[in-house]
């Protein structure tokens, strides 16, 4: 292959741009030319495509969001959109694409897989439930920033001797509501993979109380219930007084950590690799700190589970 486009598309994450860099430089340190697609599926089929050049992506790898900005597309996901974005590709003579996105980035890169147009899927989201790879870009970040609110609200816990339910992003994944609860030392984690027990809940928050602790942190992931609704009840149930904190698209920004951009920088390179090869229908992550990729199309029929071994660490942790 030697033309190729990138986009990113979907939920943005820190480390898309570093992808995005690894990419164009890739492919020009092998002599393809790359197209950048701007603003993900949306601008594919409304042709939004520039050649980049090694200057269109310098001093972007310490960015958070993404210079080839993102979107949400229903006609990409009708068949017409998805040839009508093929046509476009095919005019400039491009020939394999590499998609930076989450789980739905990678169904549409799987539906044009399946329509005979190679893609390469890099895992971009801060959420890590891809599939396939340990992490995904933008993980790393989020728990940092995450962590840095988590620390900022126990010392205004302690000072006040509350507790605190702190709400994170992941509608249907609780790995980051996970890695905080550890990392930040939390009494209780809630994710969507586990069945919460309140009785459990309150019960560590008044052990904590009676041995003198001054503060309870509790991280709730977004797609177990709102912040608000965990305080009520733990208020309701253990009569101490309970604050709430919503983090919210913080999560989302930020410049990426160095861990996120080594990772988008391996990843990006090797989607190239293997569109070099003419390989297409892949996807590219990071397992057992080895680069691997997979079957787009198996990879999505996976379930990402999320480490209960982190679950059950915390909670022995914050006896
Ligand atoms: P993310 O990639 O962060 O999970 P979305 O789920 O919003 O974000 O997906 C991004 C875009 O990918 C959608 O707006 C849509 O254009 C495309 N997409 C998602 N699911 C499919 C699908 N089943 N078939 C084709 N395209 C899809």
């Amino acid at each position: 292959m030697r033309k190729i486009g990138v986009l990113t598309s979907g939920g943005d994450s820190p480390g898309m741009n570093a992808a995005v860099r690894a990419v164009v430089r890739k492919g020009i340190y092998h002599e393809m030319d790359v197209y950048g697609i701007y603003y993900g599926y949306q601008g594919l089929m409304e042709g939004n495509i520039e050649k980049m050049e090694l200057g269109s992506v310098g001093d972007i790898i310490h960015r958070g969001g993404t210079v080839l900005y993102s979107s949400r597309s229903e006609e990409f996901k009708t068949d017409e959109g998805q040839n009508k974005a093929i046509e476009q590709m095919k005019k400039l003579g491009i020939e394999g694409l590499v998609v930076i996105g989450g789980d739905g980035s990678f169904r549409g890169a799987k539906k044009l897989t399946e329509k005979g147009f190679p893609c390469i899927g890099v895992p971009g989201t801060i959420d890590n439930d891809i599939p396939g790879t340990d992490f995904t870009i933008g993980f790393d970040t989020a728990l940092n920033t995450i962590i840095q609110s988590v620390d900022k609200i126990r010392d205004t816990a302690t000072s006040h001797e509350r507790t605190y339910v702190i709400e994170v992003m992941g509608r249907d994944a609780g790995d980051l509501a996970l890695w905080a609860g550890l990392s930040g030392g939390a009494e209780s984690i809630l994710i969507p993979e586990k069945k919460e027990d309140f009785d459990d809940i309150v019960d560590r928050i008044k052990r904590g109380h009676d041995r003198g602790k001054r503060h309870s942190i509790i991280i709730v992931a977004e797609g177990v219930a709102t912040g608000s609704e965990v305080a009520q009840k733990i208020e309701e149930k253990s009569n101490l007084e309970t604050r709430v904190t919503v983090l919210g698209h913080t999560q989302r920004g930020g410049s990426p950590t160095a861990s996120d951009r080594v990772l988008a920088s391996r990843l990006g390179a090797k989607a190239v690799d293997l569109l070099l090869e003419g390989t297409g229908g892949r996807m590219v992550g990071i397992q057992n700190n080895k680069l691997v990729d997979h079957d787009i199309l198996e990879a999505l029929e996976q379930k990402s589970e999320p480490e209960m071994s982190i679950y059950q660490l915390s909670q022995e942790l914050s006896i």
